[in-house]
């Protein structure tokens, strides 16, 4: 009998007994949960969760998550009781904009293959008649989501773990996590340490706590959130085993939702004043009145979701509030969960900040990483490594999770920046770009421009359909005219916020071979674009590489996650190291027909096409100062990346900008930007490509070289080929030239949903939207006819071969 590692998990939460469930499904037996609390009323959130699931999410993780919940705990059942009832859910919408943006959810569960309806007013009541019917427009009907019973489906599946060998502990705190080289070796408890190969801390909004035992930032805030109940309320059903029979309903314009226990109605309230708990300040589960999480109701802040209750469901007036508490759970800075290893210690593990609605979906995904290696969903939205370092500041994690909580249920624009805590990291070029009227949306903490309003006086002779009122958010026809003066002139990016990483050392030629897929066995100077990829052949990320030195590299990349996964990749030996360096560099994009008429004057470097050539690189002076010029192009025009320290980024944007004038030169901001890059077919990692893909489904095979040696991922993609794969990113154009989609929205092909949009945005070179796709291979060739929904309408779309501009990379290589 070959041995399992020896797993502690903490916390015997639903999260946590669902990831011993997982786990021990996959052979490993040994597992041990501990919890503080006693078993299964332990204390924690699950303890008093009402077990709404409403799948639909904009994320396509978090959908997967419920999806998967939601049949997992519709199969369970403790002691002959149900863990899942699949009541339905309704979602009602009170005003014209949620109305509209039920539309918009309906394409969002349609991509992400949840069945859900648009439904009348007088269906909304025959679903739920306790609603008013004059107050309601209309809502969305998804009839599979529906209750949880957060502790039955949490004992339920411990029981089938502990039938598989796994223990459960009740009122044993771990106190401290032993370990020895870098590797976890053990938790204390009151009663003595408990070996451990693997920890994983299920610990819900205590996570904080347990990750300062290991010296781990655990980016999330434990805040109240109100939940009453109300009297019996005449109509209901007085049948306890059936508990409920109507969908859980949210009523998002008040932050209200609600459920049925029984012959009352449970309400839960998100639109009162934000309630963020100190940890250190929560009783211990002996010491607490009622359980940890759960502290006494502040009746006041509840009166205003009283009142609209009461309008919105006339029946309620019959009754009052009962009882109610603002009970206790986590929120993080951009909502999402928390999942990963600890990078300094080996073996420790983290999955918290998980609802119920997506906790079997969260373990499922954490037992694969553990068992297999790598979760075979994508999880990039919820690796704890996402954050950057000022991203993990107690000022940044409070101020954005209390925003979170705010935010919870407002209809939420994708491009829509937080309002708090702007202004974290700006470029050299900031005061410059100010004065030209940037403006700011926010990413990694970098104000990124996204136009600027200064280029208004270049829109004579830019003719723009009209924009619904969702598709002109966060967007200006000024992007018309600096996408214009790119292709026409030359324009200036600040291209300072890409993750830029130092890779140096004897070994790092060897490392990043390994690591990536394509040949960087190249001279000083070559410029390459490679792909990580996981084990099984996902796309990890995509990266440009320079071989600045014989044994130095710059890696641009796409995040924290990409310095997270190489510097887990070190040899131990010492012969790389890796540096962030993104800080102390910036970049500007020098890129159009005239881009090389402003920059050769600048300098005594030769900048001809023959000196240096397309995806090369050197060193120069420009502007009297010293830069790294790439020849590459993100919008496919001629031109440069042009990076120097930041102390010197000032100098360098006024030099080009000055010379620039006569040549007709704009600074473009990320709305230009986007478009261009879609006309081009570059592909966005994260938003057109994760994991799940392989380079051969996302078009991006060119960047495999299998005959290199072997790399991380190789072995995967054998024998597959741009030929077999059964699904492709496709190039899409919107027929119509006025219309506009924005991504995520479902594809149609013969009128069944087949596919979704990646990234979109209007090609202003090709006079309509393009759209990249995911469609089934058979679907994505050149001239097939699909359909688009956007707000519940269908757009005419055409499969196009790609690029749209310059296939011959004409414009490029000049
Ligand atoms: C009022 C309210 C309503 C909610 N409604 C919904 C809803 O409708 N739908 C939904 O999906 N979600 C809802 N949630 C959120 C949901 O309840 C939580 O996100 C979920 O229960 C968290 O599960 P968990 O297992 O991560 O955490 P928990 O259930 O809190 O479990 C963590 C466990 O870790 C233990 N622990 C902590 N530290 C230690 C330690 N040092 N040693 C040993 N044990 C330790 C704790 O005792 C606890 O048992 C609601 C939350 C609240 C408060």
């Amino acid at each position: 009998m070959t041995s399992t590692p020896r797993v502690v998990i903490i916390g015997a939460g639903i999260v946590g007994c669902a990831l011993a469930d997982e786990l021990t499904e996959r052979g490993w037996t040994d597992v041990t949960v501990l919890d503080q609390g006693p078993l299964f009323a332990t204390g924690g959130s699950s303890s008093h969760a009402p077990g709404l699931v409403f799948q639909t999410n904009p994320s396509k993780t978090m959908t997967e998550f419920a999806r998967y919940t939601v049949e997992k705990y519709s199969a369970l059942q403790l002691d002959g009781q149900w863990c899942f009832r699949q009541v339905g859910g309704l979602e009602v919408a009170t005003t014209p904009e949620r109305w509209a943006d039920l539309h918009r959810k309906q394409g969002l569960a349609t991509s992400w293959g949840v069945a859900a309806q648009l439904v009348d007013a007088e269906e909304c009541v025959r679903l739920h008649p306790l609603l008013d019917r004059d107050r309601v427009l209309g809502g969305l009907h998804v009839p599979t989501d529906g209750l949880a019973k957060a502790l039955r489906a949490g004992e339920a599946q411990a029981r089938r773990a502990a039938d598989r060998g796994a223990r459960f502990v009740g009122h044993t705190p771990v106190l401290d996590v032993e370990h020895t080289g870098g590797r976890v070796t053990g938790v204390v408890t009151p009663e003595g340490v408990v070996p451990a190969d693997v920890v994983v801390s299920c610990a819900g909004f205590w996570g904080q706590q347990v990750g300062r035992q290991v010296g781990l930032t655990v980016p999330l805030l434990p805040m109240a959130h109100q939940y009453a109940r109300t009297g019996v309320v005449p109509g209901l059903t007085n049948d306890e085993a059936l508990e409920a029979s109507k969908p859980v309903l949210r009523h998002q314009d008040a932050d209200l939702y609600y459920r049925e226990h029984v012959d009352r109605v449970g309400i839960g309230y998100y639109g009162h004043r934000p309630m963020p708990v100190d940890i250190d300040g929560v009783p211990a589960p002996g010491e607490a009145r009622t359980m940890p999480s759960m502290l006494d109701f502040s009746a006041e802040d509840f009166d205003p979701a009283w009142r609209e209750s009461v309008s919105l469901l006339p029946a309620l007036g019959a009754t009052r509030v009962e009882e109610g508490f603002d009970g206790i759970f986590s929120f993080t800075p951009d909502g999402q969960a928390l999942m990963g290893e600890h990078r300094e210690l080996a073996g420790f593990w983290v999955a918290e900040a998980v609802w119920v609605t997506h906790s079997a979906g969260v373990a499922r995904a954490m037992a694969e990483w553990l068992v297999e290696g790598q979760p075979r969903t994508d999880v990039h939205e919820c690796d704890l490594h996402r954050f950057e370092d000022v991203q993990l500041t107690p000022e940044y994690v409070e101020a954005r999770s209390v925003r979170s909580f705010v935010e919870v249920y407002d209809i939420l624009h994708p491009l829509q920046p937080s309002g708090v805590l702007r202004d974290l990291r700006v470029s050299p070029f900031h005061s410059r770009q100010v004065a030209l009227g940037a403006v700011f949306l926010e990413s990694g903490g970098w104000e990124r421009p996204h136009w600027y309003e200064a280029n208004s006086r270049l829109l004579d002779g830019v003719a723009l359909p009209e924009r619904d009122d969702w598709s002109a958010r966060y967007w200006s026809p000024v992007a018309a005219a600096e996408a214009r003066a790119t292709r026409d002139a030359v324009a200036m990016y600040d291209m300072t916020p890409l993750k830029h990483l130092e890779v140096s050392g004897p070994g790092a030629l060897d490392l990043l071979q390994r690591l990536t897929t394509n040949d960087l066995a190249k001279s000083v100077g070559a410029v390459t674009y490679t792909l990580l990829l996981d084990e099984a052949g996902g796309v990890r990320s995509d990266l440009t590489v320079t071989r600045v030195r014989e044994e130095e590299f710059q890696v641009m990349a796409n995040g924290p996650l990409d310095l997270d996964w190489i510097t887990r990749h070190l040899p131990a030996d010492g012969s790389v190291r890796v540096d962030d360096v993104t800080g102390g560099w910036c970049c500007i994009g020098l890129w159009g027909p005239r881009a090389r008429d402003v920059l050769q004057p600048l300098t005594r470097q030769d900048f001809s096409h023959t000196a240096l050539k397309y995806f090369r690189g050197q060193e120069a002076v420009v502007c009297g100062v010293p830069v790294r010029a790439l020849r590459l192009s993100y919008v496919g025009e001629l031109g440069w990346e042009l990076y120097t320290t930041a102390d010197h980024g000032q100098r360098l944007w006024d030099g080009l900008w000055e010379a620039g004038q006569e040549h007709g030169i704009a600074a473009g901001g990320r709305s230009a930007f986007n478009s261009l890059r879609l006309e081009k077919g570059y592909r966005l990692w994260g938003t057109d490509m994760t994991t799940e893909h392989d380079p051969y489904e996302a078009g991006i095979g060119f960047a495999v070289r299998m005959g290199k040696g072997d790399f991380v991922g190789r072995a995967a993609l054998e024998g597959r080929s741009a030929e077999s794969v059964s699904r492709r990113l496709a190039c899409l154009t919107l027929d119509d030239p006025s219309a506009v989609v924005l991504g995520k929205e479902p594809v149609h092909v013969d009128g069944r949903p087949s596919g979704y949009v990646t990234s979109a945005g209007y090609g202003y070179t090709v006079g309509r939207t393009v759209a990249y796709a995911w469609l089934p291979a058979t679907h994505a060739v050149p001239g097939r006819q699909v359909e688009v929904e956007y707000f519940g309408k269908r757009l005419a779309a055409t499969v196009q071969s790609e690029p749209l501009v310059d296939p011959e990379m004409a414009r490029i290589r000049r």
